[in-house]
């Protein structure tokens, strides 16, 4: 049985903490068999125009998309944004707030890898994201470059991740905020691979809840990376349950990252509303 998806509405560039360019990334999704994508950078549309363009050079069929960083109930959410205006004002504001969020987040969390003996981490974070978004995994790599973990699964469990010596606590915006922006610049929003997030049963359906009473509109039933049978039927079950739109998005990064081969996500049951059947190009 083939897994083969031509469609993939969550990935990464180097505007946020994807290893490739956005014309570059366009170009390894058309070679991966992808007829529609969505470029979803962390808190970041600046890579929209570049991939917009070469997937007109490639004919690919092309989605403006964003994945913001939400904080509800202190925990850190991701919201996917799609097929929205990206020159929208409360959109714009929206990536600006997030935008120096980030920034500050930057500046506490190499302040304490320094003390844990990271050399310069700020500087050399910059200089790794360039006019990019600075992100937890630039974090990582200098863990490694320093030599205190091996592999970035090691820098997340033993410095990033919740609890660890240099995590530090993020306002990040509003669930609402993000699903209101959203709306407003006239997309549809996403609650993305809702098994990621750690939570109990108990906590899974309250965070549903919140969206859908936030107004949201889908759920990555489909996602990267890794996702077992299993967790594909039970995020089935939710987006029926929540009477939620589904989407599909492999949350590529990397070639690097030993995640799921590109263009292999797992097929949507016929049972759900594809969130790309609401597209109106
Ligand atoms: P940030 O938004 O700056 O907190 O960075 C979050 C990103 O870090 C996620 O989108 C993933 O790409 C990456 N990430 C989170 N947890 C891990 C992990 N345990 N191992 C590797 N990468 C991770
Ligand atoms: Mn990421
Ligand atoms: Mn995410
Ligand atoms: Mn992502």
């Amino acid at each position: 049985m083939s897994l083969s998806s031509p469609i993939d509405l969550h990935c990464h560039s180097l505007v946020s903490d994807g290893a490739l360019r956005p014309q570059h990334l366009v170009q390894h999704a058309a070679e991966h068999g992808i007829r529609q994508l969505a470029l979803t950078d962390h808190d970041s549309i600046d890579g929209l125009t570049e991939a917009r363009e070469e997937a007109k050079r490639l004919g690919l069929d092309f989605i403006n998309g964003v994945e913001l960083s939400v904080l509800w109930q202190n925990k850190t959410l991701h919201i996917v944004g799609l097929n929205f205006d990206p020159a929208h004002p409360q959109l714009l504001q929206v990536l600006d707030t997030l935008q120096s969020t980030r920034q500050e987040r930057a500046e506490r969390i190499a302040h304490k890898l320094e003390q844990a003996g990271v050399v310069r981490p700020l500087q050399r974070a910059r200089e790794q994201a360039g006019s990019g978004q600075i992100t937890r995994p630039h974090f990582a790599r200098l863990l490694i470059e320093d030599g205190l973990v091996s592999d970035f699964k090691q820098a997340f469990k033993r410095y990033l991740g919740a609890g660890k010596p240099a995590a530090v606590k993020t306002h990040w915006i509003e669930l609402s905020t993000a699903i209101e922006t959203i709306h407003a610049a006239g997309g549809l929003a996403v609650l993305a691979h809702p098994l990621r997030y750690k939570l109990s049963g108990a906590w899974r359906e309250r965070m549903y809840q919140a969206f859908v009473e936030a107004g949201g509109d889908g759920v990555e039933v489909s996602a990267g990376p890794s996702q077992q049978p299993h967790d594909l039927a039970l995020s089935t079950r939710d987006a029926l349950k929540h009477g939620l739109l589904a989407s599909m998005g492999s949350d590529f990064h990397s070639d690097a990252q030993a995640w799921i081969p590109y263009g292999r996500l797992q097929p949507l049951s016929t049972q759900l509303t594809p969130i790309w059947t609401r597209f109106d190009s």
